[in-house]
């Protein structure tokens, strides 16, 4: 397994594999790796096969960290990262630093940015004003890089996921968007390197989202719902952890992210939730 730094020697890379016709999968990450963002690791190489290149770039991109969040204090781990990358069949790791993604950025001399303007604006969007705009300009720049046939991410970030789809289709992107399905603990918790903050009492706790997910599709099986009926129902199931701070719960129609009025089966619900100083997001369709 290779590990590239420098963004000019992996696109050099990546344009030789793709004279060679070879066909690359890719999965960005934030590292920290779990097996959530190795089902991403299998998927990928599913789609490319064994002749195939898998590429995984690791980079906390401090674009899409609001001033006042965990930047600072994202987990990292490189030595297991690159142990989990070796031992899955990850032909190689892109492990730029801040310099090779945004040289000169607080000089100025970093001065273009990608920005969606429709699917961003709500939920995440609305918590992070900056956070997709950091995201898609990331994107963007990792796939001029990596000259993917195929990315792939993960629906556990169901807005972000919608966001590059349409970035993708909006800029003629030449890279194909996989989305593969959460991959959680036995209790349901979602995986995420930021579980890892969480007290042992916040972490029984965490399950909240899950369960609030499941207590919506419970109620909408057999019938629809008025979305403010549900979400009040939400809010009060999950007033019942007290150490559960919401942000957010809403539900929506999956093509459009827009709010619907009325919940039915094939909506789609998404949640934050604060315990401490951890955000947590999860969703699902209803
Ligand atoms: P991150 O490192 O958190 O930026 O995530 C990198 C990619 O892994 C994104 O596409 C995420 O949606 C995906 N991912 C994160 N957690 C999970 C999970 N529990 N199951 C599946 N994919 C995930």
């Amino acid at each position: 397994m290779r590990v590239i730094k420098s963004w000019r020697t992996m696109q050099r890379e990546a344009l030789q594999w793709r004279r060679e016709a070879v066909r690359i999968g890719f999965v960005p990450t934030m590292g920290y790796l779990h097996d959530g963002h190795m089902s991403l690791v299998r998927r990928a190489r599913k789609l490319v096969g064994s002749a195939g290149k898998v590429v995984v770039s690791i980079y906390v991109n401090p674009t899409q960290f609001g001033p006042t969040e965990d930047l600072a204090r994202y987990p990292r781990d490189l030595a297991r990262d690159n142990k989990l990358c070796r031992a899955e069949g990850v032909d190689l790791v892109f492990l730029p630093n801040d310099q090779e993604m945004y040289p000169g950025k607080s000089e100025g001399r970093f001065s273009t940015f990608v920005v969606e303007e429709n699917l961003s604006q709500g939920m995440e969007g609305a918590a992070r004003p900056t956070h997709f705009r950091g995201v898609t300009t990331v994107v963007a720049k990792l796939f001029n890089i990596v000259q993917a046939d195929v990315a792939v991410f993960g629906q556990k970030d169901f807005q972000q996921a919608a966001v590059v789809r349409q970035m993708v289709s909006d800029l003629n992107f030449p890279t194909r968007i996989v989305v593969a399905p959460t991959t959680r603990e036995a209790d349901g918790l979602a995986l995420s390197s930021r579980n890892k903050y969480l007290s042992p009492a916040e972490r029984q706790q965490a399950v909240a989202l899950w369960q609030t997910i499941q207590l919506a599709r419970k109620t909408v099986s057999r019938t629809s719902v008025p979305a403010v009926n549900l979400k009040r129902t939400l809010a009060q199931f999950l007033a019942t952890f007290p150490l559960a701070n919401p942000d957010y719960v809403e539900i929506f129609d999956p093509a459009t992210l827009q709010p619907v009025r009325v919940a039915r089966r094939g909506d789609h619900l998404a949640l934050a939730v604060r315990f401490g100083k951890t955000r947590l997001i999860d969703n699902g369709r209803l």
